[in-house]
């Protein structure tokens, strides 16, 4: 089957006795057993639970992987996977990344011995010489969040692998509609399934995939032990979410690039980063490894004090955090996203005062450039 016909029909009759098109919320702690040894496959919904299991079956489907978990929130699914490492471990890290990846690993856990080089990873050679001879693993954002810098998946896999690393893709911002890590030899894709594969800003969600069964292993006995599971009814909305997960992606995209094209041409506008833009660096890495630009754009204004005027008045589109929701959203990261990671790390990725991420959500793009208009002018 191809890829949209999986997405559309994410969780499509598992419930083969009633034929309920679509999949129930089984919203139970536990499972009644037929005699002593005997388990219909489920036990306990912190160890398995029917609805989470389709949508973690769907997950690894659609990245390619060889298991899914689904976890109450992206960062319970990037805890998980820390989870796998001992102390004395070193990471290499993309320096332009989701704040609170950035937090967890600084304020959480440093006081466990696990160490973290936060690094451009769009320089391989930058890669290469910050590996140490505990490191054990490679995490990367592609595009990264908010500059959108490109890091090249088949040149990071090969250091990687040369250098027995493990291989982390956080695919929060593509999503597997257009991108699939794990065909560049990716060993783990994490998400905040709470944006895109959700898409409808009301829930929260995060997943892991793995590319080996020997992970898969690693990573269930970690889900089960530590918990912080998605929920039953969490499971159903979710996959009621990826159902329309192509189309939505085809129009944010398409309304992303209409957008663009606006701000490049708006005298109030220094700089836009999108990865759809021709002469725009890494698009030719993107166009390589993807097959779009996604619906993320980040913008900086010619002048800062633009920033207050621009997020207390937008109408059609909301200032809020999170993103990959139909409605569209405005951030200032510097202040909310990213408001963990220290001053001079910030200034020196690019994160400053001017500086405004937008998700672009589904509404009709000339809504959202006259709302864009109107503040800008
Ligand atoms: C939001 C986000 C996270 C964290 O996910 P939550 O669901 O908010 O816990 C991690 N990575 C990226 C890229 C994100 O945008």
């Amino acid at each position: 089957m191809k890829f949209d016909t999986i997405v559309s029909h994410a969780g499509l009759c598992s419930d083969e006795k009633t034929g309920s098109i679509s999949t129930p919320i089984y919203q139970t702690a536990t499972f009644r057993h037929v005699a002593l040894g005997v388990s219909t496959g489920f036990d306990y919904t912190r160890t398995s639970n029917p609805t989470r299991k389709v949508l973690e079956d769907v997950i690894a489907k659609l990245e390619e992987g060889d298991g899914g978990f689904a976890f109450a929130s992206g960062m319970a699914s990037i805890n998980a996977i820390i989870m796998m490492f001992s102390s004395n471990s070193h990471f290499i890290i993309s320096d332009d990344l989701y704040g609170g990846t950035y937090r967890i690993f600084e304020k959480n856990f440093k006081q466990f011995g696990i160490e973290a080089s936060f690094i451009d990873t769009t320089n391989i050679n930058e890669i290469k010489n910050n590996i140490r001879q505990n490191t054990k693993a490679i995490f990367i954002e592609t595009p990264s969040n908010p500059i959108m810098k490109i890091t090249d998946l088949e040149e990071v896999n090969k250091i990687a692998k040369q250098n027995n690393l493990i291989f982390i893709v956080d695919n929060t911002f593509m999503t597997p509609a257009l991108q699939k890590p794990i065909k560049f030899g990716a060993d783990i894709v994490i998400h905040s399934g709470t944006k895109y594969l959700a898409g409808h800003n009301d829930v929260l969600c995060g997943f892991i995939v793995t590319r080996t069964k020997e992970l898969s292993e690693k990573i269930g006995f970690i889900q089960n032990s530590i918990g912080g599971v998605l929920s039953p009814m969490d499971s159903f909305l979710t996959l009621r979410g990826i159902k329309t997960l192509s189309i939505r992606i085809e129009r944010q995209e398409k309304n992303a690039i209409k957008i663009v094209e606006f701000l490049q041409n708006h005298k109030n506008i220094k700089e836009v980063f999108y990865p759809g833009i021709k002469n725009y660096s890494g698009y030719e890495i993107n166009k390589k490894q993807s097959l779009g630009f996604g619906g993320m754009i980040s913008f900086k204004v010619k002048d800062s004090i633009l920033v207050e005027k621009i997020i207390n008045n937008v109408k059609v589109i909301s200032f809020a955090e999170s993103l990959g929701g139909v409605e569209s959203l405005i951030t200032f990261p510097m202040k909310q996203t990213h408001a963990d990671i220290p001053d001079e790390i910030k200034q020196k990725i690019g994160i400053t005062d001017d500086l405004l991420r937008l998700s672009v959500g589904i509404e009709d793009d000339r809504d959202l450039i006259e709302d864009l208009n109107n503040v800008l002018s």
